[in-house]
């Protein structure tokens, strides 16, 4: 063998060692710590606390925090696997650690100063949960048209306003949010501020009643006169477009792979369901119908899988990845409705009940198109590349 061919990439699934044993015992852990649960939590909408303590146990709430701030020193493409494998068994809990990994601490690595990142990386990678407010009523998809008011006081900052649809709020003890400090400078007003839990004039408000991810919490957060110190500005004044467009850019990235896990998992479910159940005599895995469906879905999740691991895969080694994220995002959760849709069709009458684990993921399905940029938004962002 030439040393060229010696050198050439091999499959962008081919694991490292570091990255089998991430996964084995993601996996390992999700197996036996989150499936018992799966439905409980559906039903109670909630994650319990011991299972975040789990989580914290595991290493995978600091994923890329360097280990001399208690954190695992992993890489994004860790994050990745681990958000792949707990979505898998249940989106909640991977869109818990996705939050926690692609999108606060992300953004506290890259913008936060030395006395962010030591005041607050080793409690994020041991018991706090943090969580990312930049969504609010009137501003969704036009993001940086947020009406959150932050003004000068003392020796810090004043916040006023009102967020919608924070993920993780319910248990987070340190938010990230996002407010203007000049309305009329538009998006160049805005700030990221990091606010704690217990902070005066700050309170988590309604927790939302939702079709799917319903453990995963999803709530208000209400700030009036929310006094936080100078020291707790993230970033740059004004700078805080830069930070939302970063973090969100590799968040989403997260996403795909909670849709990739939601696909492969309603699929295991589907491929152990169709060999089992039998009609005219035999099992319905057995009709060339059913395995051409399967055929269809496996190839769907592989291709989903690829953009995905390709866009986290250029993200760690610093090369752009931007419209390659926004693909795998639109893409695997298109993937991710369609197998989790299949999956109910293929257990038939089992598949619109309960009592089997597809209806949720079903349900489950639909978020991937909405949060972290919309599919109109991420086709948005393809277009733009391909047409500039
Ligand atoms: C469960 C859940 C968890 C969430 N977690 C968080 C979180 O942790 N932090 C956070 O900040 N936010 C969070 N969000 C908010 C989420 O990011 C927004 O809901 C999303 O960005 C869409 O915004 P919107 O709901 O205001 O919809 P809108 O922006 O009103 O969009 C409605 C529809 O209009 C379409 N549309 C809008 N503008 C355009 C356009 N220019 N071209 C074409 N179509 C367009 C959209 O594609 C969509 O189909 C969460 C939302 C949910 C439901």
């Amino acid at each position: 063998m030439s040393p060229e061919t010696a050198d050439a990439p091999t499959s962008l699934t081919t694991l490292t060692e570091d990255e089998r044993l991430i996964r084995a015992s993601v996996r390992e852990f999700a197996l036996a710590h989150v499936r018992p649960h799966v439905r409980e939590m559906d039903e109670q909408a909630r994650i319990p606390r011991t299972l975040i303590d789990g989580l914290f146990d595991l290493g995978v709430m600091g994923i890329e925090v360097p280990e001399s701030y208690g954190g695992s020193g992993g890489r994004f493409f860790h994050a990745v696997l681990a958000v792949e494998e707990l979505s898998r068994v249940d989106p909640s809990v991977g869109v818990l650690v996705d939050v926690q990994n692609t999108l606060v601490i992300n953004a506290i690595l890259r913008w936060g100063s030395s006395d962010q990142k030591s005041r607050l990386l080793p409690g994020l990678s041991a018991k706090r949960v943090g969580a990312y407010a930049l969504s609010e009523a009137a501003s969704g998809s036009d993001a940086f048209a947020l009406q959150t008011r932050a003004k000068e006081s003392g020796d810090g900052w004043t916040i006023t306003g009102r967020k919608l649809w924070i993920t993780n709020a319910h248990e987070a003890d340190v938010f990230i949010v996002f407010a203007t400090v000049n309305p009329e400078a538009g998006y160049k007003g805005i700030t990221a501020f990091l606010v704690e839990r217990g902070t005066p004039g700050f309170t988590v408000g309604r927790k939302e009643d939702k079709l799917g991810i319903r453990a995963s919490s999803t709530c208000e957060l209400i700030l009036e006169n929310c006094q936080v110190p100078t020291a707790n500005v993230l970033g740059d004044v004004g700078k805080g477009y830069k930070v939302a467009i970063e973090t969100l850019n590799e968040g989403r990235i997260g996403i795909g792979a909670q849709m990739v896990g939601l696909a492969i998992g309603a699929l295991d479910h589907t491929t152990a369901y169709v060999k089992e159940r039998k009609q005219f005599g035999k099992a319905i895995g057995d009709f060339q119908g059913v395995q051409f469906q399967i055929a269809r879905a496996a190839t769907d999740i592989e291709a989903a899988r690829l953009l995905v691991y390709n866009s986290a895969r250029l993200r760690d080694a610093g090369q752009p990845f931007l419209t390659e994220a926004a693909m795998g995002k639109l893409f695997s959760s298109e993937v991710a409705e369609r197998v989790a849709s299949l999956a109910v069709n293929l257990f038939g009458g089992n598949g619109f009940v309960k009592d089997y684990p597809v209806e949720k993921l079903y349900r489950d399905a639909k978020i991937g198109q909405i949060y972290e940029g919309t599919s109109n938004l991420q086709l948005q962002t393809i277009a733009k590349q391909i047409l500039s």
